[in-house]
């Protein structure tokens, strides 16, 4: 168990996303080219900025959906080592503070102590944290609510499991929602892309983890993410 090579292919679930991928990045295309079109027309500086702005933000769109795509497909075989998860949080901790910070968000940061070590390449359980931070974050924003917005990151031992737990206080998730939560390029973001569950998932399967979700409306969601451990403490 020194090390653990990936080798499940993606191919024919890659080869279904890229069929959807590209017909979502032409969206965005056909929409840039458009407002390129105005702009070309108009001397008008306020319908210039406006434009720009749309052309901007659907540029975005088409980089985000195709940044997502591709880090699925890198997924492939990664080398992994006993991680600290403990740390990994901990080095990420600051930049969603400032984050949360900015957005009126209260972010506590729970740690267990002499955490267990997993097998999981670091790069892999960044993505999949920012990935489940950025929606606790978005949700919470998105519940307007006079209530204190609040995130909580945790990390706790379950058996032979440890758990990431990302808890927010957000809008929540109808169950119609909650059935689409891991469909990719089903968003209710105007700027989403889908793809971050979908993805968070693949990955962590592939480390034969699991992710669980609990969530109310208007109350919040929690995601739990379950690792299996096999070290019982960094030498
Ligand atoms: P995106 O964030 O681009 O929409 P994701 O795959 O990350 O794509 O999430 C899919 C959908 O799941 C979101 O559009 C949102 O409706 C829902 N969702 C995910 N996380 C949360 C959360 N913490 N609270 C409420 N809804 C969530
Ligand atoms: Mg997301």
């Amino acid at each position: 168990l020194q090390s653990l090579t990936l080798s499940t292919t993606y191919s024919e679930n890659i080869a279904k996303m890229v069929c959807s991928i590209t017909h979502e990045v032409r969206n965005p295309l056909t929409s840039i080219s458009g407002f390129l079109q105005l702009i070309k027309q108009t001397n008008n500086l306020h319908s210039i900025h406006q434009y720009t702005d749309l052309a901007l933000s659907e540029l975005t769109r088409a980089n985000d959906l195709i940044t997502d795509f591709l880090n699925l497909s890198k997924s492939e075989s990664k080398e992994s080592h006993p991680l600290s998860i403990n740390k990994l949080i901990k080095e990420m901790s600051s930049v969603f503070k400032s984050e949360a910070n900015l957005k009126g968000i209260i972010l506590h940061i729970d740690l267990i102590s002499d955490e267990p070590l997993c097998i999981i390449h670091e790069q892999h359980l960044t993505q999949v944290i920012v990935n489940v931070v950025k929606n606790a974050f978005e949700a919470t924003e998105a519940n307007h609510s006079s209530n204190q917005k609040e995130v909580v990151i945790q990390t706790k031992v379950s058996r032979d499991h440890l758990l990431v737990i990302v808890k927010d206080n957000g809008c929540g998730m109808t169950e119609e929602q909650l059935n689409h939560l891991y469909t990719p390029l089903k968003t209710t973001k105007k700027n989403g892309t889908g793809m971050g569950l979908y993805v968070c998932k693949k990955l962590i399967e592939k480390y034969n983890g699991t992710m669980k979700v609990q969530s109310a409306i208007e109350k919040g969601t929690t995601i739990t993410i379950q690792l299996p451990f096999y070290f019982l403490k960094e030498q």
